[in-house]
């Protein structure tokens, strides 16, 4: 618990990632949790994913951007995305961070770059899916969310819920009510106890019941989790309720327990791999060395191979 809260905090210091960044050591090591920097890179690895099977989400990585100029160049690069996409015919949605669209900056800064990329997802029959950042941003991720999705009727945008989060459950049922698309992780965050359970056996035990709720009376949820145990139970709780594969789907990382998505596709599961690319690596990097903090072994082992 000590090592994950120090890699998150990590994760939000600017000196040391300036520092690893600049490292030609650690540069190429993050490409095992990375698609590269360039789109070109990403579509590629989409075009793999797809041939073995698997769905694919594009993330453009960068978060938390400080300039009206950065999250412009954010929308833009979505936009081109969605229209590459579609022009090559890849089984490939996109995910995106309300705060990469500027809404640091400003709540209509973000709505304005959000209905630009929504409008070309619904051209090209597309979805969008935004993330879920830190607890600070549940609520007006929650509200922009309502506002495409109820508000001005733009269907083809989905949410994510963290299962480490107390509320989680009254907004699955605000989620279930409208039919929304919801992806449902266990949430990657420093949190308080105040707001999240810090006990990981209360955020599995949650995950599962949220799970359940999703499963029954949702609209074809994304399971992201590598945790076998929930996937052995998902897969036995829909052929108990004889609940078709095709309403729902699972979700991995990309290169994080490449057998097990292997696995799911083999038994026919829908599977859908989240790729991130781009330059602005760092922070998603320590957020996947702080839930598996081995893996910082296998970077320094790495390292020493060099
Ligand atoms: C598709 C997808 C989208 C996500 N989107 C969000 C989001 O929008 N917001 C958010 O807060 N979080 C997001 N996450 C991250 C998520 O919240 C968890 O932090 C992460 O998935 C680890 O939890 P787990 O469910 O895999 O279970 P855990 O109990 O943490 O892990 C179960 C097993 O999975 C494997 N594993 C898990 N993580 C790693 C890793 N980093 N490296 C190697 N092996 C690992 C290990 O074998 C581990 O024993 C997303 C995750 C996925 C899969």
């Amino acid at each position: 618990m000590l090592m994950r809260n120090s890699l998150l905090w990590l994760a939000g210091n600017s000196t040391l990632r300036r520092q690893v960044m600049r490292s030609r050591l650690v540069r190429p090591l993050a490409g095992r949790f990375v698609a590269g920097e360039t789109a070109e890179q990403a579509f590629a690895t989409v075009a793999q994913l797809n041939r073995q099977g698997a769905l694919v989400t594009l993330d453009y990585l960068g978060e938390n951007v400080s300039s009206a100029e950065e999250a412009t160049a954010t929308r833009q690069m979505y936009v081109g995305l969605l229209d590459e996409i579609a022009r090559r015919g890849l089984k490939c949605n996109v995910s995106l961070k309300l705060t990469a669209l500027g809404l640091d900056i400003s709540r209509t800064l973000c709505e304005t770059n959000l209905r630009a990329i929504l409008d070309t997802a619904q051209r090209h029959d597309n979805f969008v899916r935004l993330d879920m950042e830190g607890s600070d941003y549940t609520q007006i991720t929650f509200d922009i969310f309502e506002q495409m999705f109820v508000a001005e009727n733009r269907k083809n945008v989905g949410m994510v819920i963290q299962s480490y989060l107390y509320r989680s459950a009254a907004d699955i049922e605000r989620l279930n009510q409208l039919q929304a698309r919801v992806r449902l992780c266990k949430g990657a965050y420093n949190e308080p106890p105040s707001v999240a359970y810090p006990q990981k056996s209360d955020v599995d035990k949650n995950y599962i019941a949220l799970t359940r709720r999703l499963i029954c009376d949702g609209n074809y949820p994304g399971l992201a989790t590598h945790d076998s145990a929930i996937i052995d139970w998902v897969k036995q709780f829909t052929r108990e309720q004889q609940i078709g594969r095709d309403r729902f789907e699972f979700q991995m990382l990309y290169g994080i327990r490449r057998d097990l998505q292997q696995q799911l596709i083999k038994e026919g599961h829908n599977l859908r791999v989240y790729v991130p690319f781009g330059e602005a690596w760092y922070p998603y990097l320590m957020r996947r060395l702080a839930e598996r903090p081995a893996n910082l072994f296998f970077i320094l082992k790495s390292l020493r191979h060099k």
